[in-house]
C-alpha cells in the first residue's frame, strides 16, 4: 500500500523543513516494511519522527537566537558607543577651547598699573588649577576611552566566538541532516526491496525456515539502524549542551554588556559634572572680570573729573605761561646782539691766552733743544770720559776642540780686585796687560753687550760707532759679534736695543733703520746682501762735496723688527755659504762688516740726525806670514796683516789726535773713514784663547790691544802726516818703522809684567779734521 502512495506533495509543502517528505516516506516504509505484526518498526518510527521533529525546533531556536543576538545587534551597540565616545571627544574639545579662551581674556586685558593685579593673580592661579584639572579629566577621560575600546574589543571578540559556535552547529545540523538523509536512502532503498520481500515473506514464512532467517537479517540490520538512531541522540544532545553554553555566553556577554554600558553612562556624568563646573568657573571669571572692569571704569570716569578741575586750575598758569614765552621770545630776538659781543670778547681772550702758550712753548721747544743738546753733549762726556777708543779683552772658555793635555791648559789668569788687567803666562814667564776692561770666560754675552750698550745708543743721536772683534781665529770673534741662536751676540742685541729705543723716542721722533751687510777679503770688497755677491764693489766720495764717503751699490735693507733681523743675517748667511765652499775657513781669512744706519727726524723741530752702527767681526789676527805660507794663502795672509796694521795705524793715530790720519792703507779704515773720525766711537774687542798652545798668539794679540789703547792723548800740536804702522806692525810687536810721534812710541813700549795704568788716557779727543 505504501509503495503505491505518492509523496511528491508533501514534499511540496515543507519549505521550512526539509527532513519531512523523509519523515512521510520513513512512516509509510515503516508501515510498509514492519507490517502490522513488527512492533520494533513503529517505535524506529515514532523515534525518528520525535526526533525531527526537535531538530526542527532547535533550528527554530537557533535561528532565532541568531536574529536576536546576531551580529548586526551587537555591532549596531558597537557603533552607538563608538559615537557616544565620539560625541564625548568632540564635547570635550570644545571645553578646551572655551578654557583656552578664558585664559587669554585676563593675558588680552592687561590693566597696566592696576590695583587689581593680586585678583588677576589669584584668578590666573585658579584658571591653572581649573587647567590641571581638566587636564586630569581629559587623563580619566582618555583612561574611559581606553576601556571602552578595550571593552569593545572583547565584544567583538564574543561576537566572533558566537560566530564561530553557531558556524558549528549550523555544520552539525547540516551532518545530521545528511545522516538522516543517508538513513532515509538505506530505507527507501530497503522499501524498493520490499515487494519481493514482502512476496517472500508473504509465501515463505509459513512455508520455509528459509524466509526465517532472512527476516532475522532484517531485523539485524533494523537493530543497526537503531543503534545509528541512538547514536545521533547522542548527538543530538551534544548539541542540546553546545547550544546551552551559548545561551549562558551569550548571558554573559549581555551582562558585560550592561556594565559597559554603565560604566560609560557614569564616565559620561562624571564629564558632564566637570564640564558643569568647568563653566561655572568660567562664569564666575567672567564674572569677576566684569566687576573688575566696572569698578577700573569708576575710578577712571574719577580721574577724568580730577582732570578736568586740574585743566581749570591750569588755565590761568597758562596764560602766565604765555606772558613769560613772549618775554623770552623778546629777548632772544635781542640775543643775537649779545652773542656777538660775547663771541667778540671771547675770541680776544682766545687770542691773548693762545699767544701766551705759543709763547710759552717757543719757550719750552727752545729749553727743549737746549735739554737735548745739553743730553747729547752730556752723553758724549760719558762716552769721552770712557775714552772715545777703548780696548777691551775677552777670554773664551777653554773648549772640547782644545784638546787635553798640557797644550790645552789654562794660561790666563785675572786680577780680583781691578777687572782691567789680565795676567798671561808665556813660556813660564808671567806677562801683565791692562786694559779698559777684561772678561773673563764666565762673562756672558749679555756682560759684554751691556759694556757697549751706551756706544750703540749713542748712535741713535746721531754718533757713528764702530765695533771690532780682533783676535786669532777660533778665539771667539764670530761668537762674541754674532753669537748663537739660543744665545745672540753683540749684532743681534745691538738692533734689539736700538729698535726698543727708538720705539721709546716715537712720539718726538721719526726713526728709520737699515742694515747693509759686506766683507773685504784681500782687498776686495763685496756686498753680502746683494744679488750679485761676487761683485767687487769701489768707495767712493759723494758728488755732493760733503766729502762723505759712499759705496755705490751697496744693498740696504730696511729693518723694523728683530724678525727682519734674523731674514737679513739669514740672507747674508747664505750668500755667504753659497759663495764659498769652506765658509769657516774663508770667514776667518775676511773681514765681515755689519753697517746699521739710523737715520731721525724730530717732529717738532725737523732736525736730522743719522748715526751708523759698524759691527766688525776681523780676519784672524794669527800671523801666518811668518810659518813661511806660500801662494794664495800668503797672499791672504798678507792683506789680512796690511788691513790690520792700518787698522792699528789708524786708532793710533785717531787716539794721538794726529792731523793725518791714514785710512786710505787698506780698504777696511777707508770704508770706515766716516765711522772712526770725528766724534765718533770706537770699542775694539780683542778675543783671546786661554790655552796654553795659543799663548803666543794671545800675547801679540794683547799687546797690539795694550799698543792701541796706550797710545798718547796728550795735547801736541796737530802733524799733518804721522806715518803710520808697517803692514807688519801689528804681527811684531817691536815696530819695524816707529811712528815719529815720540809720546806715542813712549807709550806704546809693552808693559809686560807691569800693571801700571797709563796715565789719563781717557782723556777727551777733539774731532778730527
Ligand atoms: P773666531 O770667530 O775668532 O774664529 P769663534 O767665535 O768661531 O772664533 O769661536 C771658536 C769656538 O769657541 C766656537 O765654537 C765658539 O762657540 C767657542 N766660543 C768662543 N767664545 C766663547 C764663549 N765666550 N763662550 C763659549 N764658547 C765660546
Ligand atoms: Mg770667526
Amino acid at each position: 500500500r505504501g509503495k503505491d502512495t505518492p509523496v511528491c506533495g508533501e514534499e511540496e509543502s515543507g519549505a521550512r523543513s526539509t527532513v519531512r517528505p523523509a519523515l512521510a516516506q520513513c512512516r509509510a516504509l515503516s508501515v510498509d516494511w514492519t507490517g502490522p505484526g513488527s512492533p520494533h518498526g513503529l517505535y524506529l518510527t515514532v523515534q525518528v519522527e520525535s526526533l525531527k521533529e526537535k531538530l526542527l525546533s532547535q533550528a527554530q531556536e537557533v535561528s532565532r537566537l541568531r536574529a536576536e543576538l546576531g551580529g548586526t545587534d551587537l555591532e549596531k551597540h558597537r557603533d552607538l558607543l563608538m559615537v557616544e565616545n565620539e560625541r564625548l571627544r568632540q564635547e570635550m574639545r570644545r571645553c578646551e577651547a572655551e578654557l583656552q579662551d578664558l585664559r587669554a581674556t585676563p593675558a588680552a586685558s592687561p590693566c597696566p598699573g592696576c590695583e587689581h593685579s593680586q585678583e588677576s593673580a589669584q584668578l590666573r592661579d585658579r584658571l591653572s588649577q581649573l587647567q590641571l584639572e581638566v587636564a586630569e579629566n581629559k587623563g580619566m577621560l582618555s583612561e574611559l576611552n581606553l576601556e571602552v575600546q578595550q571593552k569593545t574589543d572583547r565584544l567583538a571578540e564574543v561576537e566572533l566566538r558566537l560566530k564561530d559556535c553557531l558556524a558549528e552547529k549550523a555544520q552539525e545540523e547540516e551532518r545530521l541532516s545528511r545522516r538522516l538523509r543517508d538513513s532515509h536512502e538505506t530505507i527507501a532503498s530497503l522499501r524498493a526491496q520490499c515487494p519481493p520481500v514482502k512476496y517472500v515473506i508473504k509465501t515463505i514464512e509459513v512455508e520455509s525456515p528459509k524466509t526465517k532467517q532472512a527476516l532475522s537479517e532484517s531485523q539485524a540490520r533494523n537493530q543497526h539502524l537503531q543503534e545509528q538512531v541512538a547514536m545521533q541522540r547522542q548527538v543530538l544532545k551534544e548539541m542540546e549542551q553546545q547550544l546551552q553554553s551559548s545561551h549562558q555566553l551569550t548571558m554573559q556577554l549581555r551582562a558585560q554588556i550592561a556594565m559597559y554600558e554603565s560604566e560609560l553612562e557614569r564616565a559620561h556624568g562624571q564629564m558632564l559634572e566637570e564640564m558643569q563646573s568647568l563653566e561655572e568657573d568660567k562664569n564666575r571669571a567672567i564674572e569677576e572680570a566684569f566687576a573688575r572692569a566696572q569698578v577700573e571704569m569708576k575710578a577712571v570716569h574719577e580721574n577724568l573729573a580730577g582732570v578736568r578741575t586740574n585743566l581749570l586750575t591750569l588755565q590761568p598758569a597758562l596764560r602766565t605761561l604765555t606772558n613769560d614765552y613772549n618775554g623770552l621770545k623778546r629777548q632772544v630776538r635781542s640775543f643775537p646782539l649779545l652773542l656777538q659781543e660775547a663771541l667778540r670778547s671771547v675770541k680776544a681772550e682766545i687770542g691773548q691766552a693762545i699767544e701766551e702758550v705759543n709763547s710759552n712753548n717757543q719757550e719750552l721747544l727752545r729749553k727743549y733743544r737746549r735739554e737735548l743738546q745739553l743730553r747729547k753733549k752730556c752723553h758724549n762726556e760719558l762716552v769721552r770720559l770712557k775714552g772715545n777708543i777703548r780696548v777691551i779683552a775677552r777670554v773664551r772658555p777653554i773648549t772640547k776642540e782644545d784638546g787635553e793635555g798640557p797644550e790645552a791648559a789654562n794660561a790666563v789668569t785675572f786680577d780680583p780686585d781691578d777687572d782691567s788687567i789680565i795676567h798671561l803666562l808665556h813660556k813660564g814667564k808671567p806677562v801683565s796687560f791692562e786694559l779698559d776692561k777684561v772678561f773673563s770666560p764666565r762673562a756672558s754675552q749679555q756682560d759684554v753687550f751691556q759694556e757697549v750698550q751706551a756706544l750703540i745708543t749713542s748712535c741713535i743721536d746721531g754718533f757713528n760707532v764702530c765695533i771690532f772683534a780682533y783676535g786669532q781665529t777660533g778665539a771667539g770673534k764670530t761668537y762674541t759679534m754674532e753669537g748663537s741662536h739660543e744665545n745672540p751676540g753683540i749684532n743681534q742685541r745691538a738692533l734689539q736695543l736700538l729698535f726698543s729705543e727708538v720705539q721709546e723716542k716715537a712720539s718726538d721722533w721719526e726713526y728709520s733703520i737699515t742694515v747693509s751687510a759686506a766683507e773685504i777679503y784681500n782687498e776686495v770688497l763685496r756686498d753680502l746682501l746683494g744679488k750679485e755677491p761676487q761683485e767687487k764693489l769701489e768707495i767712493r766720495l759723494c758728488p755732493d762735496g760733503s766729502g762723505q764717503l759712499y759705496v755705490p751699490g751697496l744693498t740696504e735693507f730696511q729693518v723694523q723688527s728683530v724678525d727682519d733681523i734674523n731674514k737679513v743675517f739669514e740672507f747674508g748667511h747664505t750668500n755667504r755659504t753659497t759663495e764659498f765652499t769652506n765658509l769657516n775657513e774663508h770667514s776667518s781669512r775676511s773681514h765681515a762688516l755689519l753697517i746699521v744706519t739710523v737715520r731721525g727726524v724730530d717732529c717738532s723741530t725737523g732736525l736730522r740726525t743719522t748715526g751708523k752702527l759698524n759691527l766688525v767681526d776681523l780676519a784672524g789676527s794669527e800671523r801666518v806670514g811668518k810659518s813661511g805660507a806660500e801662494g794664495s794663502r800668503l797672499r791672504e795672509a798678507q792683506h789680512i796683516n796690511k788691513s790690520l796694521s792700518a787698522l792699528g795705524d789708524v786708532i793710533a793715530a785717531l787716539r794721538s789726535r794726529q792731523g793725518h790720519v791714514p785710512f786710505r792703507n787698506s780698504k777696511l779704515t777707508y770704508l770706515l773713514q766716516d765711522s772712526l773720525s770725528g766724534d765718533s766711537k770706537t770699542l775694539m774687542v780683542v778675543q783671546v784663547s786661554p790655552v796654553e798652545k795659543n799663548t803666543s798668539e794671545t800675547l801679540y794679540s794683547l799687546k797690539f790691544a795694550e799698543r792701541v789703547r796706550s797710545v798718547e792723548l796728550g795735547p801736541g800740536p796737530r802733524r799733518p802726516e804721522l806715518g803710520s804702522w808697517s803692514s807688519q806692525e801689528h804681527l811684531e810687536w817691536e815696530p819695524a818703522c816707529q811712528t815719529p810721534q815720540p809720546s806715542a812710541r813712549a807709550h806704546s813700549a809693552p808693559s809686560s809684567g807691569t800693571s801700571s795704568r797709563p796715565g789719563s788716557i781717557r782723556r777727551k779727543l777733539q774731532p778730527s779734521a
